[in-house]
């Protein structure tokens, strides 16, 4: 069969890409070095911030506002495609500060968020107790400084989010092929004419590089240089019998995300160790405490799991979207570093556009391989 795009990397990015190419009548292929969607994209938190596309100003912006605008209608499709839920839910978000600077910092971002129109509401201490009653121990032990709630904070159950996007591009005829690894390419003139695969040159009339923390060296290979690096993030899984709270807890960089069933998944940390996928019990342990700290209904929940992945982080924070540069028909989609998950249907969006010769709906000039 001849294939119209080959994919290489299957987390949520390519598969998404997949997806949407597949809903356009594509031919597409997937190829991924492991299981699909075991990497980022699995081991991620699944947070998706309030984002406003009507007001948004920079690309980076419109495109979290265009995938914030998405995400309930690909839940919708996905489910009624596969069966599966894939835990999107409008559960809103608690951003709690506990000293005087954390609090000015949640303050300032109320005033920036306020100017595009999204909310993010000043608690009052008796009004935190009884929106998160889980909260009411740590309201009245007098240590926070300020609380916020932010309403459309939406969370994702990212790996059943993956399963359903497996299911539905197979169901809609993407070939998947796991286990199998790019490790170079075969370029012509102006056009890439293959990858190379320990299972031979594999073909197809276009190519999309989607492989997060690891496209550096992919890239290497084609002579560009991008600053895409692996950030690692840690987390810890509670269990508990009964759901304890209902919201996003947001304390600095780490977070609480209470899922259905009684789990509570507690973040993470970034750290700069290459592709060292290891925990380290002192972040693991700051985790707990962390946890067990906001939420005493957590000091006797059982510990399920630990694990830590790598973000595809990049030198300025934008990702990498667009054409590769003196190849006319060659796309990378890489680098969302902490918000793949909220992005990639956006993202697939416009890199649909793009490759099939659609003007992007988004200008992509910010996120373009060889920037500064
Ligand atoms: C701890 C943590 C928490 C996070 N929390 C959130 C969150 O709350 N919200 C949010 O939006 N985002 C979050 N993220 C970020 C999000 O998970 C990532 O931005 C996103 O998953 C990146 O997706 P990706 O498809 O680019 O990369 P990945 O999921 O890493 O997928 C890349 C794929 O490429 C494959 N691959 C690599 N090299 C090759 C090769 N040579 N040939 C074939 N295949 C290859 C890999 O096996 C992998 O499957 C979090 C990430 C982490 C680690």
């Amino acid at each position: 069969m001849t294939y119209d795009c080959l994919i290489l990397g299957g987390g949520v990015i390519g598969l998404s890409i997949a997806y949407e190419l597949a809903q356009a009548g594509a031919r597409v292929r997937v190829i991924d070095r492991q299981q699909a969607g075991q990497e980022a994209s699995w081991a991620g938190a699944g947070i998706l911030p309030p984002a406003n596309r009507q007001t948004a100003v920079h690309p980076l912006e419109q495109l979290r506002g265009l995938s914030h605008q998405l995400h309930p209608a690909w839940a919708e499709q996905l489910q009624a495609e596969t069966g599966i839920d894939t835990g999107l839910r409008r559960c809103g978000g608690l951003y709690l500060a506990r000293s005087s600077g954390e609090a000015a910092s949640l303050h300032a971002l109320a005033a920036s968020l306020a100017d595009v129109d999204i909310d993010m509401n000043k608690l009052a201490p008796h009004e935190l107790g009884e929106i998160e009653p889980a909260l009411q121990p740590l309201n009245e032990s007098g240590q926070l400084a300020a609380a916020y709630h932010l309403p459309d904070e939406w969370q994702l159950r990212n790996p059943h989010h993956l399963q359903a996007l497996v299911a539905a591009c197979r169901n809609r005829g993407v070939k998947i092929d796991e286990h199998l690894e790019a490790t170079d390419f075969v370029i012509d003139g102006g056009e890439m004419t293959g990858v190379i695969t320990a299972a031979g040159i594999l073909k197809a009339d276009q190519y999309c590089l989607t492989t997060g923390a690891w496209t550096f060296s992919l890239l290497c290979r084609l002579g560009i240089q991008t600053g895409i690096m692996p950030i690692r993030g840690q987390m810890v899984l509670f269990r508990s019998r009964r759901p304890l709270f209902a919201h996003v807890l947001n304390e600095g960089p780490r977070y609480m995300v209470p899922r259905n069933d009684g789990r509570v998944i507690v973040g993470s940390t970034e750290e700069e160790v290459g592709f060292d996928k290891r925990t380290t019990d002192d972040a693991i342990q700051e985790l707990i405490g962390l946890a067990r700290d906001l939420v005493t209904g957590l000091q006797s929940a059982d510990i399920e799991k630990t694990w830590a992945g790598l973000r595809p982080g990049t030198f300025d924070g934008f990702p990498y979207i667009g054409a590769v540069p003196e190849l006319n028909n060659a796309f990378v989609a890489a680098g969302h570093f902490r918000s793949g998950l909220h992005l990639s249907p956006g993202t697939a969006r416009v890199v649909r556009q793009l490759i099939q010769g659609e003007s992007p709906e988004i200008d992509l000039a910010p996120f373009r391989l060889g920037r500064g």
